[in-house]
């Protein structure tokens, strides 16, 4: 057939070029392991992301090799994920939150050649470096520093490397079915398994969630990723990032509250993203320093289910835009995000904001079902109320895991995401619970987030998990693990009470237990598991 259209592979080499040459001067502004900030822009992060991509073949490394990252926000990390997958490289970006066997069976698993660390995450190196006999180079993403030099004899310093290098560095062509990068899921049950993204899968996902209906990006924002660039790549933001030539603001280790309003202030940030346990962080902070927050447009909030409360209070206080979104590290992560449609104009405000709290609708390359159970195929009705498994397909779905010699896929080629919801008729997913979270109560399932939702909304509670606790007739029953405001006087009556006009009887949890913290994983969302083994016999008696 004569007449056609170009080809050219999909790489994320293309996205810094890009940025470099359209955007070179928009700013990125980082802040640094020792607190200090950098304000450097795409002009030099693609630079510096060359040269780091001639040090990396210096030190002997070739395509498919696994080169990891264990390091906060900031941009140094940034550079050295467009010089590893750019170069042909796999990015394996590990979360430091892992527990030292899980890290050492991690970095076992994906045979990386090199890491590359932020100098907090020192004594973790040291921990687990007799156990990883396939890593041959360590890289301080830093100046030179003795301490470190000192602990970590042959360890290299990313700004010597820089140094030595030049800024001419010809990306490869490659098949855009390459491998770029390497996520692994936290493991709550069994080890973790790890998801290869593909550079074709990053710039399709990419092209996504810079979409109007989903964080609707573009080249005049100013973005702060709070969600770590080891949670699922940070949702895809640094990629997302150089697309549109937005600004990012690259928070480092200081995730607390008064330290994120305090970034959004000085830079004018005008969008964030994070995990619900960030954002009550940022809320109490924002209220103590009485800021308007007056830059900041949207906050994208996934990870966990939204509380109301929180929506909420974005909007009436800061009239900030909350955009509830959905995924796991298997989606890359983006499967759904929350806006709504032209027909939604009609409805009145409370109808729209019980709307915005749904998880949203899949934008166009990926699609979603729900089946009657796990790994079925039978379909059900997209109602707004039925619930079953969700099932995902699409371009940046994962197909096999790492390593793993066998499709991770229903026989109908599509994955199931051990989460229970229901869809209604435009895709607005409605999400329940975890499978494992559910409650199962006389035959029943209760919702545990739907519980959590309804406890956060009381304004003496900061944070709750609602968990399954065994129980001798109904075999499980829901019970509160709250914490309070500070100076609250709030009894367990006093909560069980404010769930009476909210929900059904039979759903009421049996019991709440105040407690000073709720444990949370590595990337910020609450262990339930864990709170399951502490409380999970109390209403068993003695
Ligand atoms: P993990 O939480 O195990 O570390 P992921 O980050 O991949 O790993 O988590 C994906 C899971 O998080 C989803 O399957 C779902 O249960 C939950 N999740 C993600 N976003 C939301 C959301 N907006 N509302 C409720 N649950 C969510």
């Amino acid at each position: 057939m004569q007449g056609r259209m170009m080809f050219q592979p999909l790489l994320i080499s293309s996205l810094i070029e890009h940025a470099a040459r359209y955007h070179g001067d928009t700013a990125i502004i980082s802040k640094n392991t020792d607190g200090t900030i950098t304000k450097t822009d795409w002009t030099h992060v693609a630079e510096n992301s060359k040269r780091f991509a001639n040090a990396l073949h210096a030190l002997g490394l070739k395509q498919n090799d696994r080169v990891a990252t264990i390091a906060w926000n900031n941009h140094r990390h940034l550079e050295s994920w467009y010089a590893i997958s750019g170069s042909g490289m796999i990015c394996h970006t590990i979360n430091p939150r892992l527990f030292p066997e899980q890290l050492i069976f991690i970095i076992n698993d994906a045979k990386d050649r090199v890491i590359l660390f932020d100098k907090t995450f020192l004594p973790l190196i040291t921990g687990v470096k007799a156990h990883i006999p396939l890593v041959e180079h360590f890289i301080c993403l830093g100046a030179f520093d003795q301490d470190v030099a000192d602990a970590l004899p042959d360890v290299k310093f990313y700004d010597t490397l820089l140094a030595e290098q030049s800024t001419e560095f010809e990306w490869p062509l490659l098949d855009e079915t390459t491998a770029s990068s390497l996520c692994y899921t936290s493991g709550t049950t069994g080890n973790p398994k790890g998801a290869l993204y593909s550079h074709r899968s990053t710039i399709l996902h990419t092209y996504a969630i810079c979409l109007p209906d989903s964080l609707n990006l573009s080249a005049h924002d100013i973005m702060l990723p709070v969600v770590p660039m080891f949670h699922v790549n940070a949702w895809g933001t640094p990629y997302a990032a150089a697309m549109v030539g937005c600004t990012m603001v690259l928070p480092g280790p200081s995730l607390d509250g008064a330290s994120l309003v305090q970034l959004i202030d000085e830079f004018k940030v005008t969008i964030a993203l994070g995990v619900p346990t960030i954002w009550q962080g940022l809320l109490t902070a924002a209220k103590q320093s009485g800021t308007q927050l007056n830059s900041l447009k949207r906050t994208i909030v996934g990870g966990s289910a939204c509380p109301p409360a929180m929506m909420k209070a974005f909007k009436d206080i800061y009239d900030c835009e909350t955009i509830h979104a959905w995924g796991m590290t298997e989606t890359s992560p983006l499967g759904t995000g929350n806006q709504l449609k032209a027909k939604h104009d009609q409805l009145s405000d409370a109808e729209k904001f019980k709307l915005r709290l749904s998880q949203g609708r899949p934008p166009f390359g990926v699609d979603l079902r729900i089946t009657n159970q796990e790994k079925g195929t039978h379909q059900l009705a997209r109602d707004g109320h039925t619930t079953g498994n969700l099932q995902i397909k699409g371009h940046w779905i994962i197909n096999e895991y790492f390593g793993k010699n066998e499709s991770a896929l229903t026989t109908d080629g599509w994955f199931d995401t051990g989460d229970i919801a229901a869809l209604n008729e435009d895709g607005f997913l409605f999400l329940s619970d975890r499978a494992k979270d559910l409650i199962k109560s006389g035959g029943e399932w209760i919702s545990s987030v739907e519980l959590e939702n309804i406890a956060m909304g009381h304004p003496e509670i900061s944070m709750a998990a609602v968990i399954a606790a065994n129980h001798p007739k109904w075999d499980e029953r829901p019970v509160v693990v709250a914490i309070k405001t500070t100076e609250s006087q709030i009894t367990e009556q006093d909560l069980l009470d404010y769930y009476i006009d909210k929900i059904a009887k039979w759903q009421i949890p049996d019991t709440v237990i105040f407690v000073e913290a709720i444990p949370l994983s590595g990337t910020g969302k609450m262990l339930k598991k864990d709170l399951r083994e502490k409380f999970g016999d109390v209403l068993l008696g003695s």
